[in-house]
């Protein structure tokens, strides 16, 4: 007698739900990914790929401790995500530089983080890191190096979960707008999309990034996820002029390896509205003349924007929704979706099969659906506030 397989419905092909449908299907699971426009082409084709939140003492300890998970996950990860697929997500252990001005906390802020949590670091005097980024600006007085965080290149990352899901038969919906949760005696039993069509499932995940809000809204859950709109702008240089991803206040440089450097980003609480604006790239562009002054008649070859699935205390939604059998999130990543996705993957795929959550170090009601968050005064970390 064959068992019939758990079917399980993502709504969204962000990399969280993809990550999330490989991951089941490895466990036995039959995901089918739904998702409204194209597979991972939103915030997980927005990002910059850097692997570390950027300024991880804004936030509580328990996400220091997910996110070490996640890291520690990566590199295996990414090497069985090449083999599988034959793409290189382009994943590189470039080191992060935090640079100072001696107008600033974050290098000391830095240091104590890293001391608290064990993080390897070096602290650079002028002279050191002036060496170790010779495009930095003159007036760095010191500088704090990460050498071992690493970056991926979204696309490729996104292309290559593709490719593995279609090697996989694992079913990508595209054009398909999931609209009603369908549920019989509070049990789920699958949703129905913009125009009617009625899916079946055994379970459905909530894996819709930014609009995973709204939807659960629809769907009469409180989920406090909203987009944090964030632009980028990609300059054209020579290869290896940087070789650091280099972080100063809320700017951050991500140098590719054909020496494209990418510059971001900005942090917008506007609502869905799309596209990029003069000011927003005109604050990227100073942050360049002011930290890499010989940068600032680089080529701007390309601009975009994406939306981040903002939460107010920055952690991601994770686990079960407690009145409703059968519904699960994974939402709200905010800044560190990519970073995250392998340990939210691995988490959420044991979970809806049944497995217990294997993290036995960290308390997961702080990810729960139901953490009350929408009381924090100061609430999403790194937007400034006026
Ligand atoms: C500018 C920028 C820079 C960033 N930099 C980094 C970084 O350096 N490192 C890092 O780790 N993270 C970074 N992030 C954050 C990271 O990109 C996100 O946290 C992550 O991509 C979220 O993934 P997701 O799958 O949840 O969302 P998304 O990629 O947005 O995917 C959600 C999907 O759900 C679909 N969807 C929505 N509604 C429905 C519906 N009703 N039915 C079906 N489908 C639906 C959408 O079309 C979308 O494709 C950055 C983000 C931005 C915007």
């Amino acid at each position: 007698m064959t068992v019939a397989k758990q079917k399980v419905l993502i709504v969204g092909g962000g990399v969280i739900g993809c990550m999330t449908a490989w991951f089941l299907h490895r466990l036995g699971a039959e995901p089918i990914i739904v998702e409204r426009g194209r597979v991972g082409q939103e915030a997980s084709w927005a990002g910059a790929g850097i692997l570390c939140p950027i300024q991880p003492w804004l936030y509580p300890d328990s996400f220091t401790r997910l996110i070490e998970h996640s890291l520690n996950m990566f590199e295996t990860v990414q090497a069985d995500i090449e083999n599988l697929s034959g793409i290189s997500t382009q994943w590189l252990k470039s080191g992060l530089l935090i640079p100072s001005f001696g107008d600033d906390e974050d290098v000391s802020k830095a240091m104590a983080w890293s001391k608290k949590f064990d993080w390897s670091f070096q602290h650079l005097n002028a002279e050191e890191a002036q060496q170790d980024t010779p495009l930095l600006s003159k007036n760095v007085q010191d500088a704090l190096l990460w050498p071992d965080i690493a970056q991926v290149r979204n696309p490729r990352l996104l292309q290559a979960l593709q490719q593995i899901m279609k090697q996989l038969s694992i079913p990508q919906l595209e054009n398909s707008e999931v609209d009603t949760l369908l549920t019989k005696n509070n049990k789920v039993s699958g949703v129905a999309l913009k125009g009617g069509e009625r899916l079946d499932a055994d379970a459905v995940l909530l894996a819709a990034g930014s609009w995973s809000g709204d939807l659960a809204k629809q769907w009469g859950i409180r989920l406090d996820v909203q987009p944090v709109k964030g632009q980028i702008a990609l300059l054209k240089t020579k290869p290896k002029r940087l070789t650091r991803i280099v972080k100063h206040h809320s700017a951050y440089f991500v140098p590719r390896s054909d020496g494209r450097i990418l510059v971001g980003a900005s942090m917008e609480l506007a609502g869905f509205e799309r596209g990029t604006t003069t000011h927003e790239i005109e604050k990227l562009l100073q942050a360049v003349e002011y930290l890499m002054p010989d940068l600032k008649d680089a080529e701007i070859e390309h601009q975009w924007m994406g939306f981040r699935p903002g939460s107010p205390d920055g952690m991601p939604y994770l686990g079960p929704v407690k009145s409703v059998s059968g519904l699960w999130v994974s939402s709200g990543h905010y800044r560190n979706g990519v970073a995250l996705a392998p340990l939210s993957a691995d988490l959420m795929s044991r979970w809806i099969v049944g497995e217990k959550p294997c993290l036995s170090d960290i308390d997961l009601n702080h990810f729960a659906i139901e953490r009350q968050t929408h009381d924090l005064s100061v609430g999403y970390p790194c937007i400034d506030r006026v």
